[in-house]
């Protein structure tokens, strides 16, 4: 009987999918520097006020699902939820030149009912460009998680895109809205019933079929727009079409956080479940003030990484691909040699491994197999004395002798 189990709604990574993790960061690390971005790191907690102040005191993070706690100083911390109230606090306390582009990759905290796709620790990775307004700039925050999600061989990604409006067409627009919902206030849940008076955008969010059948006739923010807002998302969209990516326009797409303006846009996968967001983002262009900077424009994108991982697992872990070389030895004066050929192949950048513990081949292949290793090099007496290693496929069960000048070349060409 275990003593001690992982607490619900979190996971652990460990290999072979601790290396697709790896994999899908790499990825995103390496497309963020492409696209300009630099890595910012904040703390895991900040101030309980920091997130409600920017997802806003009725979004579901807010009401439900922050981890919040009283340190031994009384001071109210909460992990994490999302990333950007901490870029944004991060950059005004640091004094950030602006625009500046920063991406992250840390873990988040929602507590909320688990399910597949749906964790109470989860990790985001995010882009955030601060001070640049052009919808140009939504265009190539969109194109980026196209371009990352092409990366990694995700083909079944639906890119999503709407405009929720600014200050000005907004009032108006949630007045009708209100309306609309007073109406049909007696059909509606009783989350929608709330969300009518504290956010009534948010209704859209609402997956019970009843809500989502009378909001059919409901008024649709993209309707009202005021022509500033109108002109901003005209040239949105011409700016993804001339990227050639394909999307649609979703007139419901508002997402729940309250900070939002404008631009809102998602990545949904057709092969996941009801947990089918596998990111999105928007503009939030009152955010930075609202926090005591200057008026800055900004648009952020987060991309969850577990439903990443399960909308398409990422190859890479079959054995044909072990890259892993265990070098072995049948004796002290074998080891030695070992070693320095081990040292070799790293140094080289190939990855390799020796074990210490049995002189005997057998305990030897039995822990290079293990290991998940591809090939053994196996340093004997007799072979060392002809200066060759023997080099056994251990995917094939073919074995070579290699010269001892040539492994190096020959592990690179057979190591794919
Ligand atoms: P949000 O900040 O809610 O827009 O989330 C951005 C992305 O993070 C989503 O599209 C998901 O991919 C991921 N995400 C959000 N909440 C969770 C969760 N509880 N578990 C796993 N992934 C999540």
């Amino acid at each position: 009987m275990l003593k001690h189990t992982r607490p619900k709604g979190t996971q652990d990574f460990v290999p072979p999918q601790s290396g697709q993790k790896w994999l899908v960061e790499t990825t995103f690390r390496e497309l963020a520097q492409l696209y300009g971005y630099q890595e910012i790191v904040t703390p895991t907690f900040e101030h309980t006020e920091v997130f409600v102040k920017s997802s806003g005191v009725a979004s579901d993070i807010v009401t439900k699902e922050m981890y919040t706690f009283t340190d031994r100083a009384e001071r109210s911390l909460t992990l994490k939820p999302e990333g950007t109230p901490g870029v944004v606090r991060a950059v005004l306390e640091n004094q950030l030149r602006l625009p500046c582009r920063l991406f992250y990759i840390a873990p988040c905290f929602r507590y909320s009912r688990p399910q597949k796709g749906r964790y109470r620790e989860f990790y985001q990775l995010g882009i955030e460009a601060l001070g640049e307004a052009s919808p140009l700039v939504d265009a190539e925050v969109v194109l980026f998680g196209v371009r990352f999600f092409e990366r990694l061989g995700l083909s079944d990604c639906l890119v999503k895109v709407n405009s929720i409006g600014c200050r000005l067409c907004r009032p108006g627009f949630k007045e009708r809205l209100t309306n609309f919902l007073q109406e049909v206030n007696d059909g509606l849940c009783p989350d929608c019933q709330n969300r009518q008076k504290l956010s009534p955008l948010r209704v859209f969010d609402c997956k019970n079929e009843r809500c989502q059948n009378l909001l059919a006739q409901a008024p649709v923010p993209k309707d009202h727009l005021c022509s500033e807002c109108g002109a901003n998302f005209d040239r949105f969209t011409a700016g993804l079409r001339r990227t050639g990516i394909g999307f649609e326009i979703d007139a419901r797409l508002v997402r729940g956080l309250d900070y939002y303006n404008r631009t809102t846009f998602e990545f949904v996968s057709r092969a996941l479940g009801a947990q089918n967001s596998l990111g999105g983002g928007g503009r939030y262009d009152y955010l930075i003030e609202e926090f005591g900077g200057p008026a800055t424009p900004a648009i952020g994108l987060a991309i969850g990484l577990e439903r990443t991982l399960l909308a398409q697992p990422i190859k890479g872990n079959e054995p044909s691909h072990r890259k892993l070389v265990f070098v072995l030895w049948t004796g002290e004066k074998e080891l030695e040699v070992a070693q320095r050929v081990v040292e070799q192949l790293r140094s080289e950048g190939i990855p390799a491994q020796i074990a210490f513990d049995s002189p005997k081949l057998k305990r030897q292949l039995h822990l290079a197999d293990i290991a998940g290793a591809g090939y053994a090099v196996i340093v004997g007496a007799e072979e060392l004395n002809r200066g060759v290693y023997a080099v056994k496929n251990l995917m094939t069960g073919e074995q070579s002798e290699i010269s001892a000048s040539e492994l190096i070349s020959w592990l690179k060409s057979h190591i794919r």
